[in-house]
């Protein structure tokens, strides 16, 4: 599943350079992650590493983008050019 960042995100920039996708940008009032981009570090590391730095706990799976491990891996895949 891709991940969302909900309101309680307190904009303290720690996340963004952190996403090796770089689904992750600044938006209007917070910080926003892009579901197309995110594969929830699927293919680059273990663990999503936006969750792993934020201090607030605020990034969360997203309801609205359901994926299986193997749809996270094809979209990492399509993403560096890889798909065949
Ligand atoms: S889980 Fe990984 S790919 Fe998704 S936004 Fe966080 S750092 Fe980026
Ligand atoms: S690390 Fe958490 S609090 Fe900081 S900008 Fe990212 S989502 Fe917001």
């Amino acid at each position: 599943m891709a991940l969302m960042i909900t309101d309680e995100c307190i904009n303290c920039d720690v996340c963004e350079p952190e996403c090796p996708n770089g689904a992750i940008s600044q938006g209007e009032e917070i910080y926003v992650i892009d579901p197309n981009l995110c594969t929830e570090c699927v293919g680059h590391y273990d663990t999503p590493q936006c969750v792993e730095v934020c201090p607030v706990e605020c990034i969360h799976v997203s309801p609205d983008h359901k994926e299986s491990k193997e749809q996270l891996q094809q979209k990492f895949l399509v993403i560096t050019g890889q798909a065949g």
